[in-house]
């Protein structure tokens, strides 16, 4: 199979269940299929503003935290954005024929300037703008994303049709989001209300150890339980049976769903259970985020190499799109 596959997470903090069971572990499943591209989009996470050491610590915290979920830096291309600067370019390319009207428009702009009202800055408003230069320049066919991501990726289909059609050509490919088990998820926050998220502090994450998560998971908002049979849940509980289904066997959540429905559910015997089932996923994941974290020669041969090959790929499509534009040399 030659088709092109294509993800990135921002380095805005360590990676939670959310972005491994949404994204990551989707990389880990595809890297034997396609011909995969994964990298930290630390441009992206310039947009909150770090300190330059924050920064720098976010950026190779991703990295060892996809190298412990699985990624193969021998069979994927795995980069840091800012190491390929031919998406620079292309970002700057493609924002003249984005649109101010379209991209305030979108669902994640809008939260953005809800959540941070004191820095509305250009970099949010292009966002999908930069994730639409990321995706094409490797000419991506599959976006293995959350589905929060969907109509970030809606725009990037967007600014490749509509490149084309500017420019009468059919260079760019349309890309599509994808989940390797079928349906793009949503992984809940712990705090009874939204996504689970890096900065909403409602987070498990891949270096929490078990006992962390055992408290978190413990801590998780619930109600006072049903008192009618087969009630509607509140959305707090909905939450963990959401996250329950994922990650714990179907006899499980077969069993806490019967208890719910007859009103016998203690909340406290589902956390317990729950707190176990995601300790067995993030366990393996999280020994292995301390060895690789200390090896920092490995880190550095891994990302060259992710640079190196990123840039090659990089480079040809930038070359052609320039071309396309009209920007061609005199010497
Ligand atoms: P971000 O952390 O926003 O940079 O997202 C990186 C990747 O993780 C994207 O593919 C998102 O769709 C995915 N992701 C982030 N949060 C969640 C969540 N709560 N549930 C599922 N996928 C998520």
């Amino acid at each position: 199979m030659n088709e092109i596959v294509l993800s990135g997470i921002r380095s805005t903090g360590n990676l939670h269940l959310g972005n491994y069971l949404g994204a990551v572990q989707n990389f880990v499943k595809m890297q034997h299929a396609g011909n995969c591209y994964f990298f930290i989009a630390d441009y992206h996470s310039l947009t909150t503003h770090p300190t330059p050491e924050d920064h720098h610590k976010s950026v190779k915290q991703v990295l060892v935290e996809y190298l412990a979920a699985g990624i193969d830096p021998e069979i994927s291309t795995l980069y840091i954005q800012s190491d390929v600067p031919e998406i620079s370019e292309l970002f700057l390319l493609l924002n003249m024929n984005a649109y101010l009207g379209e991209l305030e428009r979108t669902t994640s702009f809008k939260d953005k300037a809800r959540k941070q009202p004191e820095n509305v800055n250009a970099g949010l408003l292009t966002y999908p703008v930069l994730m639409a230069a990321d995706i094409l320049i490797h000419h991506a066919d599959k976006v293995p994303v959350g589905k929060d991501q969907e109509q970030n990726l809606e725009m990037a289909r967007k600014f490749a049709r509509r490149y084309n059609n500017m420019y009468g050509v059919d260079y760019f490919k349309e890309p599509v989001a994808y989940n390797f088990d079928k349906e793009l998820i949503k992984i809940p926050g712990l705090d009874g209300t939204g996504k689970m998220g890096k900065s909403e502090g409602n987070g498990i994450f891949l270096a929490d150890d078990e006992k962390t998560i055992r408290k978190k998971i413990m801590r998780a908002v619930t109600d006072s339980g049903p008192t009618i049979e087969n009630s509607k849940m509140s959305e707090s509980v909905n939450n963990l049976f959401t996250i329950l289904k994922i990650v714990s066997s179907a006899d499980t959540v077969e069993f806490f769903t019967g208890k719910y429905k007859t009103c016998e559910i203690r909340y406290g015997d589902l956390k317990k259970q729950l707190a176990e089932d995601v300790i067995k996923i993030i366990a393996p994941i999280n020994s292995r985020i301390k060895d690789i974290y200390s090896n920092d020669e490995y880190l550095s041969r891994v990302a060259r190499m992710g640079a190196e090959k990123a840039r090659t790929s990089a480079a040809k499509t930038l070359k052609e799109v320039r071309e396309i534009i009209g920007i061609r040399k005199f010497y």
